[in-house]
């Protein structure tokens, strides 16, 4: 029996510029094509020419340490050069002064979904000092926001695994407690012990079958080892498609031999990289790795906090802000950044009901541009922003329906 129409999504324009109509039934796409006749009585939204696509992903936040929404705090600078110990002090001394983390972490999703995001992977401190604390309530908020946005939630081990006894039982007990994914941290510069800090990760992976995403900073041959390191332990277990290395700060650092030897190794493995343009520093060079057959998406990272006080939240900025860095210029590649915050995102993140396609379900964002290379350059902002066919942002204000959690 055919599924009955609930909306047509009329007079609007597909990534490619396209002219089409979406037919949206039960929260899915139902058709998408310009032969759609509503039967009497299904409601017709016309969307006024605007280009349609799907919400994007935010692949890499992190909800319980951001600032917006709460009072400014002024970024305290490293005593020595780029320090993770010493930026983590920091942030626990900042965290200690700041709002609660739950309004603070509805300030950044409410500020995400406005911008368009409708998926999302964040990293939450799991460790010694906080124990499961902030994981509990970053899980309560994401069942408030479970009809806007989905979130996968990371135990993350931000004070090391092996520096803060007591961090492996609880980044395993973290799955009783709203996880999704292990995470672990810097392997070799942070805990000083790779075998240690990688069996922990990977031991708690294939025991409890969840998926892993390792903040991974270190530089140069450092950060190399330790990507040869995850992706050897990712193929040994079966992991392919499963493990995500965030940041991979080292193949921004190296020779392009080596890059692109490091890059069959991680599309061998079936090991993706996230990466937010961060600032002056280098990054994985993208195309290159995407040209190896590497998943590559992006995230925001950090917004407001006590990394940086950067952030707005908006993946197509994202998208803007990595093309820029990696001098993306013709429409090809501005359609390969625009991927790492839509479709890209959504394979590294797992995500199968995804994309403007029959039986996704019906999130997309509408846009004041001619396709979706206008869209990376242009970053509109009058965006409006559909979860399951329903209108959750218009014109970049969260509607009243939205607020009601
Ligand atoms: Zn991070």
């Amino acid at each position: 029996m055919a599924k009955t129409i609930d909306k047509v999504f009329r007079n609007l324009r597909l990534p490619d510029g396209t002219p089409s109509a979406i037919a949206v039934a039960q929260g899915k796409i139902a058709h998408i094509g310009t032969d759609i006749a509503p039967e009497a009585g299904t409601e017709v939204v016309d969307l006024g020419g605007q280009l349609v696509v799907p919400g994007f992903v935010e692949g890499h936040i992190h909800l319980d340490t951001s600032f917006y929404g709460d009072a400014w705090r002024p970024h305290v600078p490293y005593t020595a050069g780029f320090n993770v110990r010493e930026r983590v002090e920091i942030q626990h001394r900042n965290m200690a002064a700041a709002a609660p983390m739950d309004q603070r972490a509805r300030n950044q999703l409410d500020l995400c979904i406005a911008n368009g995001s409708t998926r999302m992977r964040s990293h939450v401190m799991v460790d010694a000092s906080v124990g499961l604390k902030s994981l509990e309530t970053i899980a309560a908020v994401r069942e408030q926001y479970r009809h806007l946005i989905d979130i996968q939630l990371v135990a993350f081990p931000q004070s090391g695994i092996l520096s803060s006894p007591g961090t492996a039982d609880l980044l395993d007990a973290a799955f009783d407690h709203g996880a999704d994914l292990i995470g672990g941290l810097d392997p070799v510069s942070f805990d000083r012990d790779s075998k240690g800090h990688l069996d922990v990760v990977f031991g708690i992976a294939d025991r409890r079958g969840v998926s892993v995403d390792i903040h991974l900073h270190e530089p140069n041959t450092m950060g190399i080892f330790s990507i040869e390191e995850i992706a050897a332990r990712t193929s040994a277990l079966g992991m392919q498609g499963k493990v995500v290395i965030s940041h991979a700060y080292g193949l921004g650092d190296v020779p392009l031999d080596t890059v692109r030897r490091t890059a069959d190794t991680l599309a061998k493995a079936g090991v993706a990289i996230m990466t937010n343009a961060p600032g002056a520093r280098p990054f994985p060079p993208v195309m290159e790795l995407r040209k190896a057959g590497v998943t590559v998406f992006g995230g925001s990272d950090n917004i407001r906090d006590s990394w940086w006080p950067y952030g707005d939240g908006d993946m197509l900025g994202r998208a803007m802000m990595i093309g820029y860095r990696s001098g993306l210029l013709t429409d090809d590649e501005l359609g390969a950044a625009f991927d790492m915050v839509t479709a890209a995102g959504a394979k590294a993140l797992g995500i199968e009901d995804y994309g403007l396609r029959v039986g996704a379900a019906a999130d997309f964002v509408t846009l004041q541009a001619a396709h979706v290379a206008e869209a990376v350059v242009a970053v509109p902002k009058d965006r409006s922003v559909y979860r399951g066919g329903n209108c959750i942002v218009r014109d970049g204000i969260l509607e009243p329906v939205t607020l009601k959690r």
